[in-house]
């Protein structure tokens, strides 16, 4: 019985599955176990508590959390998360998997993370506004456009980016909006960070399918979660590919519909009604077989840990696309390639974000900004080489695709680890 409940409580803990992760990769390059030890642990955590005067007059205190995982290649990189459920170890794994993500995209940035606990949706605007500044107030010295750069990720937005951009500016006395990325076009946003995630998913799903010989224009499609990033995935799967969404879900519920479910319809339902469960003309269907539908093309797109051990076997998508970090745990991988279902892992499937906040960076360092159509095409260009070389370790080693992944990346971090001399 203890068991098990150590087995659910370790399978669940981010940082625990990132830690085996790489150790399953860093065993096939057979690394030192020292050098390992430096890729697997945070090289600074923040942790803060910030009181926070809420609209009643009472002052609530909430807990805040920024974690630089590896900085060897560069400046930190990586969203932050508003969450009620928001831990130290999750943020842990999230920078981890910013390391991963920024070396597999070749990007001159190491790995971060920022999390406070809060539950956003029941906070007001100028609630939300004076949590995000009291934020940057408590770590302003710890980021900077040359040292740790912030972005959105679940439940933040441009407009709490904006927040953060003006203190950081305010307190350093001069306009030093590249502290963050993700910002509004009239603040140095950039052309195409809206839809980026979603975006660079679909260059990796372009490739995987023909890969795998799958005419996405006949493929069916479904997207779990309908944030930003599933969105937009609806959106461009349909204008991209021509391919039909039939299933789409949030954390009200999921719906199908045989015929398709126009993602515009859907967004504007949930804006609306608060749920995509309230489209007209859709079946109602659970959250556990949103994951399991007869799709060529299953798009995770929220949480962590959704497809795990228990339901893995029962996955009969032929694509499985991340756009959410970390929803696959260790076992779940093992069946899922086991049954020769092809996943585009987490860390390349979503790096269109952090592919276009560099696109961001550099254009804020220039003080320029590019046309969109030049941020598309830098980022299909990127993507797609992570996509083919992540491919091409799977085939060299016969690996899953995860696995590739880390090989890549892992030998990435550590050439620039040894060559600054800390191995
Ligand atoms: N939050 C996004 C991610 O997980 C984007 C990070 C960024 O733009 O820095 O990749």
């Amino acid at each position: 019985m203890s068991n098990n409940l150590d087995t659910q409580v370790f399978e669940e803990n981010p940082f625990e599955i990132v830690k085996r992760q790489i150790q399953i990769s860093a065993d096939i390059l057979k690394l030192d176990p020292q050098e390992v030890e430096i890729l697997k642990n945070p090289m600074r955590e923040i942790q803060v508590s910030l009181p926070v005067r809420m609209d009643d007059g009472s002052v609530k205190v909430f807990k805040g959390f920024r974690v630089q995982h590896n900085y060897a290649r560069g400046p930190g990189k990586g969203g932050l998360r508003f969450h009620p459920q928001e831990t130290l170890d999750t943020v842990r794994a999230l920078a981890s998997w910013m390391t991963w993500k920024t070396a597999l995209l070749d990007l001159p940035l190491g790995g971060a993370k920022g999390g406070i606990v809060c539950n956003p949706k029941e906070m007001s605007c100028g609630e939300l506004e004076r949590l995000s500044r009291a934020y940057v107030r408590s770590i302003h010295p710890f980021i900077g456009p040359d040292k740790d750069v912030p972005a959105p990720d679940v439940y933040t937005n441009p407009q709490i980016m904006a927040w953060m951009a003006d203190e950081y500016s305010v307190i350093s006395g001069k306009p030093q909006f590249g502290v963050i990325t993700g910002k509004p076009l009239c603040i140095g946003g950039s052309p195409g960070r809206g839809d980026a995630t979603a975006r660079g998913g679909m260059y990796t799903i372009r490739e995987a399918a023909k890969e795998l010989g799958i005419d996405l224009s006949k493929a069916t499609v479904a997207i779990q979660g309908y944030g930003n990033a599933g969105y937009y995935a609806g959106r461009l799967c349909r204008d991209l590919f021509g391919a039909r969404i039939v299933a789409a879900c949030d954390s009200q519920g999921s719906v199908y519909a045989e015929c398709g479910i126009d993602p515009d319809e859907a967004y504007s339902c949930k804006c609306e009604t608060k749920s995509v469960c309230n489209l007209p003309g859709v079946e109602t269907i659970s959250g556990d077989d949103i994951l399991e539908l007869d799709v060529d093309v299953l798009i995770p797109a929220a949480m962590e840990n959704v497809i795990t051990g228990h339901n893995a076997g029962r996955i009969k998508a032929k694509i499985v696309a991340e756009l959410a970090n970390g929803p696959t745990t260790p076992e779940a991988d093992d069946i899922l390639y086991a049954n020769g279902v092809h996943v585009i892992p987490d860390f390349l499937c979503n790096a269109g974000g952090v592919t276009v906040s560099y696109f961001e960076m550099v254009q804020n360092f220039y003080m320029y900004r590019w046309e969109e159509a030049e941020v598309h095409e830098k980022l299909d260009k990127r993507i797609s080489a992570a996509y083919q070389s992540v491919l091409s370790a799977s085939k060299q080693y016969n690996i899953n695709m995860r696995q590739a992944a880390y090989v890549v990346s892992l030998k990435t971090v550590l050439e620039a680890m040894k060559i600054r001399g800390w191995v």
